[in-house]
């Protein structure tokens, strides 16, 4: 994490970003470079970190902000299929607030994997492919003393 700071000087410096020179009267100063002030910017959401005291943060070569550095690298957790820790740069797939393992994320009852586009159903924090939740569903409906509650 690193402050932004605005400088204004009458040194000239290069940009770190375009490798032009820098004519502004204000420049940004951030990583031990200078920077015009439209140059630094998330490699995410483009948006500015040029305003004084925001914070910015480098990782892996990337500049972010504060809310895609959280997004992509401060969120990762336990899986919640199987409990163990998930790096910081492993895929993983987010389901609500729950994280789990690419190859953690499969159908409860059948282990079923999931592909782009498959439905799947979160049913007491398990993850249901669309079969199983529907037997489910079925099951406990049929298991209820008050389906009239569910009979239309
Ligand atoms: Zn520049
Ligand atoms: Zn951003
Ligand atoms: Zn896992
Ligand atoms: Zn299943």
């Amino acid at each position: 994490m690193t402050n932004t700071n605005i400088i204004s000087t009458n040194k000239s410096y290069i940009c770190a970003n375009c490798n032009q020179i820098i004519n502004d009267r204000y420049m940004l100063q951030a990583l031990d470079k200078m920077w015009h002030e439209d140059c630094l910017k998330c490699a995410c959401c483009d948006c500015r970190l040029g305003e004084t005291g925001s914070t910015l943060y480098l990782k892996a070569n990337l500049i972010l902000c504060k809310r895609d550095y959280l997004r992509l690298f401060g969120m990762t957790g336990h899986c919640a299929s199987c409990q163990r820790l998930i790096p910081a740069f492993d895929l993983v797939m987010r389901c609500g607030e729950l994280v789990y393992h690419l190859n953690c994320f499969s159908c409860y009852e059948c282990q079923q994997k999931f592909c782009v586009g498959d439905r799947y159903f979160l049913y007491n924090n398990q993850i249901l492919c669309e079969d199983d939740h529907e037997r489910t569903r079925k099951a406990l409906l049929s298991s209820s003393t008050d389906s009239s509650l569910f009979s239309k």
